[in-house]
Parts: C-alpha cells; structure tokens; sequence
C-alpha cells in the first residue's frame, strides 16, 4: 500500500537504501516492504517519500518529543538497570499493527506529532546533561528514520552515550547491518510466532523479523533482549509459547532475556481484554521450562516474576516491581555477590537509582 498525498515532496533529507527499477519507479531498500514509489509517493511507512530521483526521509531532525524514561521501560532488564535513558521518537511505522500500544505516534500521518527539532549534537549533549547513559530510538520504528537515528548515534558515541534501538526487526539486510552498527542495546519485538499472525494484523511477516535476531545475535555485539506482547486468544496458546521459546532458547542461547507483557485494548483492538497477569506467568514458566534463564513479565505488578535470580544459586540479584528496582545483589562487575556467578548483560557499578520517574524533556526548537 503506498501514500500518494498530493503534496508536493519539497523537503527531506537525502535517503539510503534504495535503487531505480527499469520501469521509471524507485524502490526503498530500507524495509522488507520495499516499497516502489512513483513521483509524489510516500511508502506506507509516510516518512520516506520520492523526491525527484531518489529517497528522502521526511522527518529528519523532528521529534514527537524528548522524555528521560528508565531504561526498564524499554524494556531492558540486564542493560546498566537503573540508569535513565533519554528517549524520543518520529512518526510513522512500517508495520500497520491493529494493536498498536502508541499509535498516537506511530499512525500520525500529518506531521502534527512533531513537535521539536533536534540536531544529533544537541541531542547527544543534552542526553549527557541530564544523566542519561543511554539514548533510545523507540514510540515508533526507528528503522524508519535510520539516517537521522544513525546521525543521532555516532554523535552519542562521541560523548560517551550508549545507544538502546526498541525496534520490531522489520528490516532488509543492508539496512539492518547501517542500523544496528552504532547500536549497543536493542529490544526487539517478536510479535507472536506464527506468520498468520503478522500477515492478518500487522500486513508484514515473521521470517524477516527472526532474520535480525539471528543477525543481532550472531553478527553483532549489540546486547539483545526481545519482547512478545501477549494478546488473549490471539498468540497465547500454550503451543505458540512452547515454539517460540524453543525457537529463541535453540537460536539466541538460554541468556536472551524475553519479556511477555501485558497488553490492553488500543486502536483497532478494542474488542479483546487486558492480559491477565496468570497468562503472563504462564508462559514464563513455558520458556523457563525450555531452557530459557531470564524470562519476565512485563505492564503489571508482580516482583516474583520481574526479578533477575542468579541461575547458578538463584539469589535475587536485581529485584524489580515493574520499572522500580527493589533489591540489589549484583556486583558492579555484574556477578552474583553470594556466589560469584557472572550473570550476562552490560553492568558497570551498581544499579543506579533512577526508580519509575518519567520526565518530559524540551529540546530544541519548536517545529
Ligand atoms: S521503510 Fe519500508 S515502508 Fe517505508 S518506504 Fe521504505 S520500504 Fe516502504
């Protein structure tokens, strides 16, 4: 499905990925879309659009707004715990999820959202100014905007600023590799585990999503988590969870952290419930049955369930009620203090204290 608005495509940022076809059309490279535009097209995603003979991304430098999050809130549960990120995203998505949890965002379609304009420097130093070890590309795919978030990254390494991408992994290999390159933490969606599933509610596929994780994991040494949104009736059933733990315990090692979290009725989703927290604990108990050492539940109160054990002694080494840290028996070198037991992820020194704050941040100018 493309986008042919009637505005004229006047300004934009010069796009990557993409190439001519014989039939006067340009391809977008950057999604498993690939999208064909003509003149005056925007590809389903809205913010990359034909200009002239190529790409352009549309939203370069514009955000939907800044906000100092915790870094639990990505979710990322063995990635410096208790540190503030500093997150923003765009508008638009290139998945069109009937369940969408920030559509607000992700759906905008006129530029409305975007509030603030950003430089990469301004971003970077601003992340440092406020104490944020990390910067995170999230609230809408930041594969849509891969050049402004690559940009955005190398001026945060520059400073010292990690960067955390929160991403469905709905991207084409030459992308993926430019995107992930500057990357040193991603959550990435696996939204059930069945190709009916993406094709009936989010139009995309299944196949190119365990490509990036196989991708994450093997190729690079970004540290991976990966979330599975749990939807009563639609990706719960017991075999499902069975599948893709074995598929994740079998591909990405026992040590990927997995996050079932709850959902509720958003969007084009209104007619099914909020996930009960037993459904949740549920499949954790499936995954951990398959191998899996850290598996969470997430968008509930349940500190049994969202506290990482030392898997050798099973001593509580970061203990969490939802965004909040509890407890702490890490080293600052990341190893159980009662056995010694390293546990994986990226620790340097303790767990910080910045709790479940969330604070909106004004950056940059007014667009
Ligand atoms: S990023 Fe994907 S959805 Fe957007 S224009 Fe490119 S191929 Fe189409």
């Amino acid at each position: 499905m493309l986008d042919r608005t009637g505005d004229e495509i006047t300004t934009g940022h010069p796009g990557r990925h993409w190439h001519r076809l014989a039939d006067g059309r340009v391809q977008c490279d950057v999604c498993p879309r690939y999208c064909k535009l003509h003149e005056g097209q925007r590809g389903l995603c809205f913010v990359r659009a034909r200009r002239g003979d190529g790409v352009v991304l549309t939203t370069y430098g514009r955000s939907s707004g800044f906000c100092v999050d915790p870094i639990e809130k990505k979710p990322l549960a063995h990635f410096l715990p208790g540190s503030a990120v500093l997150s923003f995203g765009t508008a638009g998505c290139n998945l069109t999820c009937r369940f969408c949890q920030n559509w607000d965002i992700s759906k905008a379609r006129a530029f409305d959202r975007l509030q603030a304009e950003a430089s990469p420097g301004e971003i970077a130093e601003a992340a440092a100014r406020h104490g944020c070890r990390s910067v995170a590309y999230t609230y809408n795919d930041p594969v849509i905007f891969l050049e402004y978030a690559v940009d955005v990254a190398q001026a945060c390494r520059r400073r010292g600023v990690r960067n955390v991408a929160v991403s469905a992994g709905y991207v084409a290999p030459q992308a993926r590799r430019e995107f992930f390159a500057p990357m040193d933490a991603a959550n990435i969606d696996l939204k059930a585990f069945t190709e009916g599933f993406y094709h009936r509610l989010c139009t995309g596929r299944l196949q190119p999503v365990l490509e990036t994780l196989l991708y994450l994991k093997r190729e690079t040494q970004v540290w991976l988590e990966v979330t599975t949104l749990l939807i009563p009736g639609e990706n719960d059933a017991p075999e499902e969870l069975e599948a893709l733990s074995a598929w994740v315990a079998a591909n990405l090692g026992p040590d990927v952290p997995l996050h079932f979290t709850a959902f509720h009725p958003d969007y084009r989703m209104l007619d099914k419930p909020r996930t009960p927290t037993r459904t949740l604990v549920e499949a954790r108990r499936i995954a951990m049955a398959r191998g899996l050492r850290y598996v969470y539940t997430g968008n509930v109160h349940d500190e049994a369930t969202q506290t990482t054990r030392c898997h050798s002694c099973g001593a509580a080494l970061i203990g969490r009620d939802w965004h909040q840290i509890t407890a702490r028996g890490l080293t600052g070198g990341g190893r159980c203090e009662g056995c010694g037991e390293p546990c994986p992820g990226v620790f340097e020194g303790p767990p910080g204290g910045w709790g479940r704050r969330r604070r909106p941040l004004a950056l940059g100018s007014a667009a």
